[in-house]
């Protein structure tokens, strides 16, 4: 368990509350430094990271959101977007606030942007948001709405609580993250989608103040390092990132350093946060990026954010065949045997697939954690 800072100590407007956070050191100029994100914030005391939740207090490093959540919902595993995962099951989302990366497209920019007081609504231990994810029947847990890097010690502890219940761990992510936080952190997950948000050095810097290859990095990390099943996810912002060049060198670099059976998704950009003069993304561009991608091998390239029953199913690499149909979160179709292998030719698919798929279909379901039932584990059944 995290230990809080002692409330008698604290003084003075700038006092930060918070558990004691992980993944820090002390500099010679006095200053100490998040080893987190691969941001390095370096801070003197009484001063936050740019994550703003991150900060330093008494010598040591704290995180502010631990066990405070911007808000939960039940969501349909299609929509983080995992279309390998457990496909058709509810996932409880939650997340907290603040972001370690400053996108100006940002699609969630109400929660990443927020100072954690005026966003943070529900009160949730780990063992609270295990039981609401019990008792709405929830096969696993996402910690997404904003980046959980930035909370790495509130997901690490509901996932260790989750697991120890049966209940899957799904991180939706930029994949933003030092090497010394990463093996901690996706050791406690399951899946994860990882937005790899462009292929050029030059838009994370101009539109993130990130670094690509830091992103890259995590990607080949999760695949050689890890068994953790991950599909990335890129939303392409039309004249940004959308040209035929860029889209053929992100597919090139997937299949040459990951392989072609990472599932890709392509998605539609809303104008929103500070772009809102740009048109939202064409159909017919997502369509492009995925005949791209597939002529360079990848196997499971999918369309998102549109109405596009064609680019949201899945098709046997092998034969051909349409195996999983979609219709936005909606399965339409499930041509795959007990043990997710191709119905028509055998071959086996990729992903965690059980004998049948769920019956979630589009549905969200906001909830309160304070109006769910308390009690023993035990009490409430176990996750279906
Ligand atoms: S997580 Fe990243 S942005 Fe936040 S304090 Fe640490 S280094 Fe800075």
């Amino acid at each position: 368990m995290p230990q809080h800072m002692p409330k008698d100590t604290m003084t003075g407007p700038e006092r930060l509350e918070g558990v004691i956070a992980r993944h820090w050191h002390g500099l010679e100029d006095g200053r100490i430094q998040c080893d987190v994100c691969p941001r390095y914030c370096k801070l003197g005391e009484g001063q936050r990271g740019l994550c703003f939740v991150r900060g330093r207090q008494d010598d040591r490093m704290v995180l502010t959101t631990y066990g405070r959540s911007s808000g939960f919902c039940v969501d349909p595993i299609e929509k983080k977007p995992l279309n390998h995962y457990l496909p058709g099951t509810p996932v409880l989302s939650f997340g907290t606030a603040g972001c370690n990366l400053t996108c100006k497209f940002c699609q969630n920019w109400d929660i990443s942007k927020a100072r954690e007081l005026d966003r943070l609504q529900d009160n949730a231990t780990p063992e609270d948001i295990v039981r609401a994810a019990i008792a709405t029947h929830s096969c696993s847990i996402a910690y997404t709405y904003n980046d959980p890097v930035i909370f790495l010690e509130y997901a690490v502890e509901v996932a260790k609580v989750a697991r120890e219940r049966g209940i899957k761990n799904v991180a939706v992510t930029a994949g933003y993250i030092a090497a010394a936080a990463r093996g901690e952190f996706f050791r406690a997950m399951d899946a994860a989608n990882v937005d790899l948000k462009a292929f050029s050095e030059e838009f994370y810097k101009r539109l993130c103040t990130g670094r690509l290859s830091a992103v890259l990095e995590t990607l080949e990390y999760l695949q050689r390092e890890t068994k953790v099943w991950f599909e990335i996810t890129t939303l392409l912002i039309p004249g940004f990132n959308d040209g035929v060049e860029e889209v053929t060198k992100l597919s090139e670099w997937v299949i040459t350093k990951l392989g072609p059976d990472v599932p890709l998704h392509f998605t539609a950009f809303h104008p929103d946060y500070k772009m809102t003069n740009l048109p939202p993304t064409p159909r017919g561009t997502l369509r492009r990026a995925r005949d791209i991608a597939r002529e360079v091998g990848l196997h499971f390239v999918y369309t998102g954010n549109v109405d596009d029953e064609r680019g949201q199913s899945t098709y046997c690499p092998g034969c051909g065949e349409r195996l999983i149909g979609r219709d936005w979160y909606q399965i339409t179709l499930w041509r795959l045997t007990e043990k997710g292998h191709c119905a028509g030719c055998g071959m086996a698919i990729p992903g965690l697939f059980e004998a049948k798929p769920g019956n979630w279909g589009q549905r969200r379901l906001p909830i309160r954690i304070s109006d769910q039932p308390r009690g023993k584990f035990g009490t409430l059944g176990t996750p279906r």
